[in-house]
């Protein structure tokens, strides 16, 4: 049984980068009853949610949804356009780079992981110019994909993919582009078509501020095309029947009914915000965190202004102080969930998640505890991070505040 017992009275506080809050309106509509997947009434909806996706992705093309954590749409990615032994260029971002890179070991693919030296790589986003180069020696194109992530979420770093297209352009190379934003969709700028991607790989449990269980695939005709001659056996994967099916609105096998109510509304939500304006006000809040770390005279993990993710923000402890210690503390003491250092990281530092479902007074109760916490565990703050965004939110109103 889970102990609800340890959650006294109010809300949790989950701002780890995922899973997000899921919002009452989300939940609402995934209570509904469950319905006939292969009725009238399912087909309307799946067309009205296969539409309504692609203005999220910015694609004209489809988007392929999953029953299935992330991780399955990275499977689905590399498992639909590659063939065994085929070389990908993946660059080392952090965690999820990491990880993704060793799934693509185990799919049989011959991955190459370049990065910055060092720690450097854990603190800044994808350089452009190292595709670049590595793909002007490859001239006999053996390099079949370049692989990145988009939002970082173990660092808290965003890279710039429209820079990544022009890389491989510059170099006149045929690689195809498989970017995971996973952590970046809803939350962050993204366009799929606009940046030339082939295979954007995302999930629901971040941005889209629905629970875990579904996963997406959205494709460019050059992936589509690649996906009917690659040599990788598929079959839960495979895009080419799930497409068929979805022409009217089905699924090949039992879809996650209830999640896709879910995504429904969740789409509702967005498209009546305005995708502009949900990545402002995610654009406000990061700074609003940064401006309590700098007050508090720490670090943030990513060390390019130009890149700071708008998703969550990684505190880097001062040297010696367990990071996360302090998260124990702030989860027993104030029911407040951060995300943990992950990978190379670990202890480190830890996550401030301010996406999806957040607002001004949740991120301050959230800071406010991360303050709090620190000092409970005698770790030595220069000033008030809660009083210094408070200052910075009041300063910087949301258009349409009043
Ligand atoms: C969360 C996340 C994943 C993994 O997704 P799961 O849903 O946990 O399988 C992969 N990449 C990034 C960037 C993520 O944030």
């Amino acid at each position: 049984m889970l102990n609800l017992d340890f959650h006294p009275s109010g809300r949790h506080f989950l701002q780890i980068p995922g899973p997000s809050p899921v919002p009452d309106r989300i939940l609402r509509a995934m209570s509904l009853p469950t319905i006939d997947h292969r009725g009238p009434e399912f087909g309307a909806l799946g067309l009205e949610l296969l539409g309504k996706i692609k203005r999220v992705f910015k694609t004209e093309n489809p988007v392929i949804i999953y029953p299935a954590s992330g991780t399955g749409a990275w499977e689905a990615a590399l498992s639909n356009t590659l063939s065994p032994g085929d070389r990908v260029l993946m660059f080392e971002t952090g965690h999820f780079a990491t990880l993704w890179q060793k799934m693509a070991r185990r799919l049989g693919l011959e991955p190459e992981f370049i990065g910055l030296p060092g720690d450097e790589g854990w603190r800044h986003g994808v350089q452009a110019d190292m595709i670049e180069a590595r793909l002007r020696e490859d001239r006999d194109h053996g390099i079949k994909a370049v692989c990145v992530v988009h939002n970082e979420t173990s660092t808290g770093v965003t890279s710039d993919i429209a820079a990544v297209r022009r890389a491989i352009d510059a170099a006149g190379h045929p690689a195809l582009l498989l970017v995971d934003t996973i952590s970046g969709l809803a939350s962050a700028d993204y366009r799929h078509d606009e940046w030339g991607v082939d295979v954007t790989v995302s999930g629901s449990q971040k941005g889209l501020m629905l629970p875990p269980g579904i996963s997406f695939n959205a494709v460019s005709d050059k992936a589509i095309e690649a996906s009917r001659h690659n040599a990788m056996p598929k079959s839960f994967w495979a895009w080419d029947e799930i497409l068929e099916a979805n022409r009217n609105g089905y699924w090949p096998y039992t879809p996650s009914t209830n999640l896709l109510y879910g995504l429904n509304e969740a789409l509702d939500m967005l498209l009546e915000e305005g995708m502009e304006q949900v990545f402002a006000r995610h654009q406000r809040w990061a700074a609003g965190v940064r401006t309590a770390v700098e007050a508090w005279g720490l670090e943030v993990q990513c060390q390019d202004p130009a890149v700071y993710s708008p998703v969550l923000t990684g505190v880097v402890m001062p040297e010696g102080v367990d990071a996360d210690a302090i998260r124990r503390i702030i989860y027993q003491r104030f029911d407040l969930s951060l995300g943990t250092g992950l990978g190379k990281a670990q202890g480190k530092m830890f996550r401030i998640g301010h996406l999806g479902d957040c607002n001004d007074l949740t991120l301050i109760a959230t800071l406010g505890g991360c303050e709090a916490g620190m000092k409970l565990a005698g770790v030595e703050l220069k000033g008030s991070g809660v009083a210094a965004a408070l200052e910075y939110f009041a300063e910087h109103p949301l258009k349409g505040d009043a």
